[in-house]
């Protein structure tokens, strides 16, 4: 996997303060995508131990809600074992933060069993790890500045653990 960016002190990114890692590679390439560049696989540097070591250390700060993995598409199939490694440090050694995943695929039709973007052993503990996902194409005709955290109206933005839960997509609240 590569990375463009480790964006700390971010605010944009969802809820509160959060480090913001943008991984490479995305192949949905939506017409009017603002960082077109993110779409090779190659883009940026290659994601180390120690640029994971950094992401933990930045993050360990008391001032941080939590992370948020953008992109590119962290649910491109290359991207969700080193993003799962990832959060599986994060779970296990700053267990308070919250994570926030952004994704172009479609939670309940991508990411599920038989989905495009499913992949077994990975997927389901990766969306178990994550508290909001961010999911589906920007959509440029539907595009809406004064969206919560997200750039167009059909882009949801999902509590995963109730909806794993439940087995039904549950929206958040930030919905608006
Ligand atoms: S999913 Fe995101 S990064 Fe990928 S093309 Fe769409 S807007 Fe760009």
């Amino acid at each position: 996997m590569h990375v463009g960016e480790v964006m700390t002190a971010d605010v944009a990114n969802g809820e509160g303060m959060r480090v913001s890692v943008f991984v490479s590679g995305c192949r949905n390439h939506c017409k009017g995508c603002f960082q077109p560049q993110t779409w090779d696989f190659n883009y940026g540097r290659e994601y180390t131990p120690e640029i994971e070591q950094f992401i933990i250390d930045e993050l360990s700060k008391s001032y941080y809600d939590g992370i948020t993995i953008l992109g590119g598409d962290p649910m491109e199939p290359e991207n969700q074992e080193p993003v799962l490694r990832l959060l599986r440090r994060i779970k296990k050694e700053l267990p308070d933060k919250n994570v926030w995943v952004y994704t172009g695929y479609v939670y309940d039709r991508d990411l599920v069993p038989g989905g495009k973007r499913f992949v077994d052993g990975v997927t389901r503990e990766l969306l178990e790890s994550i508290d909001i996902l961010i999911d589906g194409r920007f959509v440029e005709e539907l595009k809406n500045l004064m969206l919560n955290f997200r750039g167009s109206g059909n882009q949801r933005i999902i509590k995963m653990k109730e909806t794993l839960e439940t087995g039904k997509v549950v929206l958040s609240e930030l919905n608006n």
